[in-house]
């Protein structure tokens, strides 16, 4: 499938040819530039690992809200250690994840 970036607001459309106006900002389809093959596959190539670093953020915020529950249920010191920790560790991965995301998205791993 090829793909066209608009090059008003980086839209990316999929398709045969690129679309009369862009879905997203209303810009001519004169703003689209078609992405090169060997970009488009490469954008392919990284989906299933952008969706599991999106997948593994949404996680680790369920895991946030599930340890905040425990360290406010407060039952003893113990608990809320391992809730505490829970937290910090979950906060950090999403932190790493989002740095990582950023990577994907600078070396055209994004799309
Ligand atoms: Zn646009």
């Amino acid at each position: 499938m090829k793909k066209f970036r608009c090059t008003m607001c980086n839209f990316i459309y999929e398709g045969g040819k690129a679309p009369d106006k862009c879905p997203r900002c209303g810009a001519p389809k004169e703003k689209f530039e078609q992405i090169p093959e060997d970009k488009a596959k490469l954008i392919e190539r990284s989906k299933l690992s952008n969706g599991l670093h999106m997948h593994l953020a949404t996680l680790l915020e369920e895991v946030t809200q599930v340890a905040t529950k425990g360290i406010n249920d407060n039952l003893d010191p113990a608990c809320v250690a391992i809730f505490t920790k829970a937290k910090e560790q979950a906060h950090l991965l999403r932190q790493f994840i989002k740095a990582e995301i950023q990577v994907h998205i600078s070396k055209g791993k994004w799309g």
